[in-house]
């Protein structure tokens, strides 16, 4: 495409889901520029992102196939070395007084999800964006205001060790005042995050429906070392989680041999935990029996309690996620929510791949800037139509995935339907029977299809358990009867039903 002709893309966010979206417009030939508001997280004077973010993630298939399809030769391979294979879950309790370890498998097929590490995945995004000539970065770069009608953005320089890869800050950017530029463009992406800017000015000209919810739940981050030959305290291979009911522990692996953990629990437990210091050491030792010493020691618990964060989740929905052909929002500025799926940066990630199969479904690469503006526009509004019921979907999952972790994995119920549903999977393959969690995790369907199919197949299942008791009950007293008959001249039923009839008597003249 001729210099002229090409559009020029402005992403803002340089998290996983703006770099990967900057790879997808740079691999289609824009001009890109990626602007975010902190320093190069390559550079190690650079606050680490982990520092308001967990520090490892469960990358699945919706995440792989979207880095995928960024046509970046290496880049999956790149980052799948860099993984470890999670096969299914790790559940700790105890029984008896004996601590005890239950592992549930996430696929009958031997599906695995994979532990990432957040910042390495980042990393790896932005290595490759720096190869690419048509990309620039602009770090400490944070969007102050935007006119999506003129196509115009204003950011603020703000003073860090590496200015930005350019050297030059206004390189690639038009003029503006000293502590801040103006910046024009053809297409904004704004992937910067649940609190993200993008979003704020976009709502001042789209008709935008926003809702968004703070859960009850805060999170804390705890560390668990090597043991002492410098390997993994316990499986590698699984998620491990510690079950309360109303809380839970999780701890994931690190390809260092250690695991992150993390607390989430009610902020008003919290509070009450906040106040004594030794009661952080009780509490552990009563509802995540093997962590204390085993895991980590007494002092480190309560340090880290002290000294980590405890912050809060957030979960957003907003619809429509663009203004004409201006701009999209992307990843959670779109959908930010709670983290009991491991969909968020996976869904976002995906969000990328639809967007870009939208916009290359129309003429979107067209010469003619009138004409590319109109296929874009009309590509952002079917993709609008189509996302935000999908991410509205994974946002109620991940809220009720919650229960299942912290407190129905225990359940005999939860096992059983798992079971059958597995089972059904595996013997009956044409009637597409799958789990809930193999649908969201290991494949591409659309979420609120996930949805739909899952509330149908829960159905199906209470229906045919119904049948199964009535059949059961019908068949059990003709048995009966008939038996009564034959034995007992109809003696027995007649007795069994004579002291029922006292028992119920008895019962009323007690309680009424
Ligand atoms: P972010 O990662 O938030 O990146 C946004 C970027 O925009 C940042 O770099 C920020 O500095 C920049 N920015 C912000 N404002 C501006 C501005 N005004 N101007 C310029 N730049 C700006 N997801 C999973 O898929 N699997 C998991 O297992 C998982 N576990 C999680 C555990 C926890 C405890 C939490 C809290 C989240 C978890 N998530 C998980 C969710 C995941 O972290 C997010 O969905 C993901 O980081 C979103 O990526 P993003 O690029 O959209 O936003």
């Amino acid at each position: 495409m001729a210099e002229s002709t090409k559009q020029k893309t402005v992403v803002v966010g340089a998290g996983p889901v703006g770099a990967l979206a900057a790879l997808y417009a740079a691999g289609r030939g824009d001009n890109v520029e990626i602007y975010e508001l902190r320093g190069d997280l390559r550079d190690p004077s650079t606050t680490p992102l982990n520092f308001t973010k967990s520090i490892n993630l469960a990358l699945s298939e919706r995440g792989i196939n979207s880095m995928k399809r960024a046509n970046c030769p290496g880049l999956l391979e790149a980052v799948l070395d860099e993984t470890i294979p999670m096969h299914g879950r790790m559940i700790h309790g105890q029984k008896s007084g004996e601590v005890y370890e239950e592992s549930q498998s996430y696929d009958i097929h031997g599906r695995f999800i994979r532990a990432v590490d957040r910042a390495g995945l980042n990393k790896r995004l932005l290595d490759e964006l720096e190869k690419m000539p048509n990309v620039k970065f602009f770090f400490n770069h944070k969007l102050t205001g935007a006119d999506f009608k003129r196509n115009r953005a204003w950011f603020e320089r703000r003073d860090s060790p590496r200015t930005d890869h350019a050297q030059n800050p206004t390189q690639g950017a038009e003029s503006g005042r000293a502590d801040e530029i103006e910046v024009s463009f053809d297409f904004m992406i704004g992937a910067d995050g649940a609190h993200s800017a993008v979003r704020y000015h976009l709502m001042k000209f789209a008709r935008m429906s926003y809702s968004q919810e703070y859960i009850d739940t805060l999170w804390c981050e705890f560390h668990i070392g090597p043991n002492e030959a410098g390997d993994f305290k316990m499986s590698p291979n699984h998620l491990h989680i510690w079950p309360g009911g109303d809380f839970m522990f999780i701890a994931i692996p690190s390809l260092d041999k250690t695991f992150t953990s993390t607390l989430f629990l009610p902020e008003p437990k919290f509070m009450e935990l906040d106040t004594n210091g030794s009661a952080v050491i009780t509490f552990f030792k009563e509802n995540f029996p093997g962590v204390i010493p085993n895991l980590i020691s007494e002092q480190d618990v309560t340090r880290q309690y002290s000294e980590n964060p405890h912050l809060p989740l957030i979960s957003i929905k907003c619809k429509p996620y663009h203004f004409k052909a201006s701009v999209v929002i992307v990843g959670d500025a779109a959908h930010a929510m709670v983290p009991f799926y491991g969909q968020g940066m996976n869904a976002g990630l995906e969000d990328v791949r639809t967007l870009y199969e939208f916009l290359d479904a129309h003429n979107t690469s067209s010469v003619d800037p009138a004409e590319r503006k109109a296929a874009r526009e009309k590509a952002l509004d079917e993709y609008t139509q189509q996302r935000a019921p999908d991410a509205a979907a994974i946002n109620d999952l991940a809220l009720r995935n919650y229960q299942e972790m912290r407190s129905d994995v225990r359940s005999p119920v939860y096992r059983f339907r798992k079971y059958v549903e597995e089972r059904l999977n595996v013997y009956l393959p044409s009637i597409g029977w799958a789990t809930q969690y193999s649908r969201v995790s290991f494949g591409s369907e659309r979420y609120s299809e996930v949805e739909k199919a899952v509330q149908k197949q829960g159905k199906v299942l209470l229906g045919f358990l119904g049948m199964t008791m009535v059949t059961g009950l019908s068949w059990g007293g003709w048995w009966l009867w008939r038996w009564n008959r034959a034995s007992h001249s109809g003696r027995f039923l007649s007795k069994w039903f004579y002291i029922m009839g006292n028992k119920v008597e008895q019962f009323g003249r007690r309680y009424t």
